[in-house]
């Protein structure tokens, strides 16, 4: 593959949140993506999201999105566009996702390895509760999303199995009671660092990751009616495989950095 970078950063994505809900992002945050925005302003009349819902499956490289394409096609389908993303160096999960959610570079959030602190600056999850809005992360044990991000006015529901996780976000779904909802899977991670990123069982979770992105669109379609809805198919960095048939990540090349990110906007009824 060409030896390329993609362009639009992943802390765009910090930003992205804010503005679709009409709030001003920080001035340390990176500028919003202007592409989501233009799309959801067709979409959504020109009105603002009044529910925004995450779903961060961890390590989905951008070449595998090219390589296995109709891997993905629950997801690009309950998706309105798909946009090529670059991660953040060390492409490491906590490294990744600290910034997606603090909207900075890891040099300003602190995170700089594979280390799992709490995060001190200002993120997406401060700024909405600074403005009313209600979070909940929904998540596995001992992962990043799960810890960096505690010690906030939010909720947090963790759980041992990915399978708990998005029995959660369903339950979640159904009340309606947040404004963002985060909800991880670490599956094809998982599975990939064990098998390598090409084996069966690994391409078997990205497809489950589709599948279980499409579920949670439809069902939003369903119990939302009436909110203006911004959801995001969201992961933090890619993988390569290394010796032994294994899978590894955390370097500054493209099939580490380059990912794909995909936005989907349900507009009130
Ligand atoms: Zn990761």
């Amino acid at each position: 593959m060409a030896n390329v970078n993609n362009s639009i950063p992943i802390t765009s994505v910090a930003a992205t949140i804010l503005t679709a809900f009409g709030i001003e992002p920080n001035h340390e945050m990176h500028p919003a993506n202007d592409i989501v925005l233009e799309k959801m302003n067709k979409i959504l009349r020109g009105e603002k999201a009044d529910r925004v819902f995450m779903f961060n499956p961890d390590a989905i490289a951008l070449w595998l999105y090219q390589k296995y394409t109709a891997l993905f096609t629950d997801a690009v389908c309950a998706s309105d566009l798909q946009i090529p993303m670059l991660s953040v160096m060390p492409s490491v999960t906590p490294v990744c996702f600290a910034s997606i959610y603090s909207g900075v570079m890891p040099d300003k959030h602190g995170i700089q390895k594979y280390e799992k602190p709490v995060l001190t600056v200002e993120t997406v999850f401060d700024v909405l509760i600074k403005n009313g809005k209600k979070c909940a992360i929904v998540s596995t044990a001992k992962d990043s999303i799960s810890c960096i991000f505690l010690n906030r006015e939010m909720d947090y529901y963790i759980y041992e199995t990915m399978d708990e996780v998005n029995e959660k976000a369903r339950e979640l779904i159904d009340k309606d009671e947040y404004d963002l909802i985060v909800v991880y899977n670490k599956s094809y991670d998982y599975t990939m660092h064990k098998q390598g990123p090409e084996a069966e069982a690994s391409l078997n979770e990205i497809k489950h990751n589709a599948e279980t992105y499409k579920a949670f669109e439809e069902q939003i379609a369903k119990k939302w009616p009436h909110h203006n809805t911004m959801h995001a198919f969201c992961p933090d960095h890619g993988c390569h495989e290394i010796d032994g048939d294994c899978g590894s990540h955390g370097l500054d090349m493209p099939e580490d950095m380059n990912i794909i990110h995909m936005y989907g906007f349900l507009a009130k009824k």
